[in-house]
């Protein structure tokens, strides 16, 4: 008999965490830190159902902090099994663990825990991401590989991010999908999801289930720039350093080609993980689409572009006048260099700050694009003048339309558990699944068990 848990990403988007337990073993399916708001950072602290020492294996859909940024916290209690992922997730999620642990040692050493509300407390040190990290066992998309001798797994492309992959856990006869966080179709970068085949459990994310992306992401893009030069000011652009930082840089690549305004201004990637993002594209040719134009002297395509790897190189960006795009993270402000250059200019009325992906409830991100007036930053209360935009369409997860699209590929009719979602948007795939498709569906709830 096998039962699973929901311990994490039901009823909220991040601390996705799902506990297969087959027999007498237990197996993490993700393994992520809840962010957000305090009430759900404060999730982090709730003790695991199992302790960390009986967890057998964790199986990673792909290297988002909500998704294994938990890890070292669950090597710190006592974890020493394999985490199984696919080759670019092992590189991208090393990049973002070192990038967490960096953060939150920052934080601690500077005393701003108490003044900084949207940034995340101290949940591991350096010490303990080297440890998840030698805990690593990639395996490439297609090739059936054993866990803790009680199921068999397989990665499939989920075209969410670099190294993505939806799993299929095979045990007891059943065959059961994690689709992690999934992509969408068409997308400059990355390659469409895959089918899902036959399975008797599909437990899906449901961020977007109950919206629509909007059909232009370019378009929209274009106005906004073009708009945010006219006003003379700063361009803020906060973005995940992997993925959506490199969807944003082709988009000004290409709108640079057409539009001689935006080709004008400077454009600047301020991240300390840039160089080791390039590097991870650059090592996994096949996980992605070729890069138009790409060049070591115009990295994605993009003219005009400074990056700014070091501390020195980012405090450059604070004397920079006129009209210029600053891409830095993280995408939901909750942390990084993205809150100096908020900081700088939130207050500044010419200038702009575009978002350009999910806002979790509670982050700086949410805030501000639900019409701050004024906000709390390093301790200062600075009002809102600068001018907002968000812009949905370079979201990596599926709206409503591609969900359904994917989860039509499924060649029968399996019990489907809406996760990773807010209430609405998770109660909405629940209904797609049951009125449109015909399955079983629930919204899963945390802590609850189901037996599968
Ligand atoms: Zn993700």
């Amino acid at each position: 008999m096998a039962e699973l848990t929901f311990v994490g990403a039901a009823g909220t988007v991040t601390g996705s965490k799902h506990l297969l337990t087959i027999g007498d073993k237990h197996i993490f399916v993700d393994c992520g830190l809840f962010q957000g708001v305090v009430d759900v950072r404060t999730l982090n602290d709730v003790p695991l159902p199992v302790p960390a020492t009986d967890i057998a294996a964790v199986v990673v859909t792909h290297g988002h902090l909500d998704h294994v940024g938990f890890l070292p916290r669950l090597v710190h209690e006592g974890f020493d099994g394999p985490i199984y992922c696919t080759p670019p997730t092992q590189a991208v999620m090393g990049i973002v663990l070192d990038d967490a642990a960096h953060l939150q040692q920052e934080l601690q050493e500077r005393g701003f825990q108490h003044q900084r509300p949207y940034a995340p407390p101290v949940y591991y040190d350096q010490r303990d991401v080297e440890r998840a990290k030698h805990c690593a066992v990639p395996h490439d998309l297609h090739k059936e590989f054993d866990v803790a001798d009680i199921a068999k797994a397989t990665y499939f492309n989920a075209g969410h991010i670099l190294g993505s992959a939806f799993v299929a856990l095979e045990f007891e006869g059943k065959r059961v999908i994690f689709s992690g966080d999934l992509g969408r179709y068409n997308r400059p970068l990355l390659f469409d999801p895959e089918p899902l085949g036959a399975a008797d459990d599909v437990i899906c994310e449901s961020t977007y289930a109950d919206r629509v992306h909007p059909p232009d992401a370019l378009e929209d893009f274009q106005h906004a720039l073009s708009t945010a030069i006219d006003l003379g000011g700063a361009i803020v652009i906060p973005a995940f350093a992997i993925e959506r930082s490199q969807d944003i840089l082709l988009a000004i690549a290409t709108l640079q080609s057409r539009d001689p305004k935006i080709a004008s201004v400077p454009v600047h990637l301020d991240s300390p993980m840039a160089e080791k993002v390039d590097d991870a594209f650059e090592a996994f040719p096949n996980a992605h689409k070729p890069i138009p134009n790409d060049s070591p002297a115009h990295p994605f395509g993009v003219r005009n572009l400074t990056i700014h790897i070091t501390a020195d190189q980012s405090k450059e960006l604070n004397h920079v006048r006129g009209p210029h795009i600053i891409v830095s993270s993280s995408g939901m402000a909750s942390g990084g260099r993205i809150l100096h250059h908020l900081h700088n200019h939130l207050s500044d009325k010419n200038s702009t700050v575009i978002f350009a992906g999910y806002q979790s409830a509670g982050t700086l991100g949410y805030i501000l694009s639900h019409g701050a007036h004024t906000v709390t930053l390093y301790g200062d209360n600075l009002p809102v003048r600068a001018n907002i935009v968000h812009l949905g369409g370079f979201s990596g997860h599926a709206d409503r339309d591609e969900l359904k699209r994917w989860l039509q590929t499924c060649t029968s009719k399996p019990h489907l558990y809406a996760v990773h979602g807010e209430a609405e948007s998770a109660a909405a795939l629940a209904a797609i699944a049951d009125t449109a498709l015909g399955w079983k569906a629930d919204v899963a709830r945390r802590g609850i068990t189901v037996t599968l």
